[in-house]
């Protein structure tokens, strides 16, 4: 047989998960010169892109048109999709075994981090990832109930996804209408009593996760005023020390912030209060089990030994009367079967990339993992370009070095009678355009970018029409 990687014996490569990660791996792969690979794409949903499609906010559009260079990597003929297909269930890991030289993890982080304080489960406290995925249209959140009847909100965390989840429940029906939001999304929004979002940060200004951008953004919303305390803007000495060393980013941060502490409210229909040092303790119930209000503590920075600037709390207490909560302190990633997994830090075990064994820490022959579920939910979109890079280096090197998996059934054909077998109804990059055209069509004439179908029954028969 002639050697791996020429064109009668090309490297077989399965990328498990469709999101940014997944995509940056494939283009990379397959650019490689004097390499021949070919790309298997397996996802879970009939739909690609992942995050791009159900986690980046539906008033963001510009961000979504990654999507191109995406469409083109999987327009190369040496890439194919198998969407509608769940590893470890229809594919199981010995399947891709039978198809494939290596296979990629890049999964992402489906579930969030709690907060681990009492009343965290009453009804009306949501984590916030699953509200995202609600609005978005993710067939496997859109039947999810949330409580909008209620007219003040809690939004823990200041991440960029806190940003979004706040600024989304402040837009009027007249902003949501412009957006790819889904359209029952749109609905229950725009009847929604919500009047005052506060979102709490348990650190400082120059220690917030949001990027300039997003936080400015907040600023500048049809009918919601925003209120930040004048006291909180201003930075400790622990931080305006910090400064010096910090980056533009934060710098940034710190001045917005300190400009909009100076606003005063304009009278607007809703209001947004985004507070620092404050950290819920305690999250109470109605007689029904509903939220009906949590207790903050005041908190106040110290310097640990590696010289980073950490909550403490203090005495200081108050009460928010709040009839909603949304937890977004952090996406997490999920065990995959058969895959060794960092219980504690959520992502799959790895060395740069190469998946490594539980007990021993060598690598795996064959095995990797790029983006979130291999470095933990940080970064933009763009971040996941050089770290699935990372992994693909290496997975060239051992591909180079014959250090890869024997595949019995590498041929196109047999792996995707393989499939068909163990799910008839995969759908291929073509049924996915299909699916596109039809949402971009409904959306053209109601002057949005899309109208998403978020069942996926009704999704496999607009693709396979
Ligand atoms: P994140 O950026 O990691 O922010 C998590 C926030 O939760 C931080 O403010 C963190 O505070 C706080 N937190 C953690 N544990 C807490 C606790 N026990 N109590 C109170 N607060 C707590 O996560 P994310 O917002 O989910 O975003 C994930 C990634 O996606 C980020 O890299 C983000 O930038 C990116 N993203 C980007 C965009 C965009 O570009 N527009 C939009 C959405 C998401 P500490 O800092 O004190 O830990």
């Amino acid at each position: 047989m002639s050697p791996l990687g020429t064109e009668s014996n090309p490297l077989h490569v399965a990328i498990v998960g469709a999101g940014p990660a997944g995509f940056y791996a494939a283009e990379r792969l397959m650019k490689e010169k004097d390499f021949a690979v070919e790309v298997d794409m397996y996802e879970r949903l009939p739909t690609p892109f992942g995050l791009v499609r159900y986690g980046v906010a539906p008033d963001h559009q510009k961000i979504k048109s990654v999507t191109a260079a995406f469409d083109r990597t999987a327009k190369r003929p040496n890439f194919h999709f198998y969407g509608n297909v769940e590893y470890g269930t229809d594919m199981t890991l010995d399947d891709l075994k039978k198809h494939y030289h290596q296979i990629i993890f890049t999964t992402g982080a489906q579930t969030d981090r709690m907060l681990d304080i009492p009343g965290e489960d009453l009804v009306g406290s949501y984590p916030a990832t699953e509200f995202v995925a609600w609005y978005n249209g993710h067939p496997d959140f859109h039947d999810c109930q949330f409580d909008l009847t209620q007219e003040k909100v809690a939004v823990v965390g200041i991440g960029n996804v806190a940003i979004d989840v706040a600024r989304i429940l402040s837009l009027t029906p007249q902003e949501l209408a412009r957006t790819d939001m889904a359209d029952y999304a749109i609905e229950a929004l725009s009847k929604s009593n919500v009047k005052e979002v506060h979102i709490l940060g348990r650190r400082g200004p120059a220690q917030a996760a949001f990027t300039p951008i997003e936080i400015k953004e907040l600023g500048e919303l049809e009918d919601c005023d925003i209120v930040i305390l004048p006291e909180e803007a201003a930075l400790d000495p622990l931080s305006e020390a910090s400064l010096a060393d910090a980056d533009r980013n934060t710098v940034r941060d710190v001045e917005i912030v300190q400009e909009l502490s100076a606003r005063e409210p304009t009278g607007k229909s809703k209001t947004l209060y985004l507070r620092f040092l404050v950290s819920p303790t305690r999250i109470d119930g109605d007689d029904n089990g509903h939220v009906a209000g949590m207790e903050l503590v005041h908190n106040e920075l110290y310097k640990t030994d590696t010289g980073t600037l950490r909550p403490r709390a203090t005495d200081v207490t108050e009460y928010l009367d709040v009839g909603i909560v949304f937890r977004s302190i952090g996406y997490r990633g999920v065990p995959l079967p058969g895959i060794p997994f960092h219980e504690r830090w959520g992502v799959i075990l790895n060395d740069q990339g190469r998946i490594v064994d539980s007990d021993t820490r060598e690598p795996v022959v064959g095995l990797y993992t790029a983006g979130w579920i291999k470095r933990g939910p940080s970064g933009v979109i763009g971040t996941n370009k050089p770290d699935s890079a990372e992994t693909v280096e290496l997975m060239l090197e051992d591909a180079r070095a014959g250090k890869v998996l024997q595949p019995s059934q590498p041929s196109l054909e047999e792996t995707e009678a393989d499939v068909h077998d163990h799910q008839p109804d995969f759908i291929s990059y073509a049924n996915w355009q299909k699916l596109d055209a039809y949402e971009v069509a409904q959306g053209k004439a109601a002057d949005r970018p899309r109208i998403k179908v978020t069942d996926v029954a009704d999704m496999l028969k607009i693709a396979e029409e």
